[in-house]
């Protein structure tokens, strides 16, 4: 899966969990672990907003590294990523 990372000045905090890392979590059903990026090897420190290169226009939510997170190119991610919805709430909470 190709992802672009949303850089926005203004980012909406997480309503529904402490962190968008926890929304992302909750609906995985997995560990954060590390960052998602194909090899990268950092720990996953932020629950990502990112548009995804096929597909609709949704924004999802993965778990990236700092480094990664900074990046405004188009990241490949592991094969098994999931990636969770960024609508506040869909968590189930
Ligand atoms: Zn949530
Ligand atoms: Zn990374």
């Amino acid at each position: 899966m190709d992802v672009k990372v949303i850089h926005r000045n203004n980012a909406r905090a997480c309503e529904c969990c402490s962190s968008w890392l926890k929304h992302w979590e909750r609906i995985a059903k997995e560990d954060v672990g590390t960052c998602r990026t194909k090899n990268c090897t950092n720990p996953a420190k932020v629950g990502a907003h990112v548009k995804r290169k096929a597909g609709d226009n949704t924004w999802r939510i993965v778990p990236l590294c700092h480094d990664c997170h900074k990046q405004t190119d188009w990241l490949t991610l592991n094969k098994n990523t999931k990636s969770a919805s960024a609508e506040q709430h869909s968590c189930g909470r």
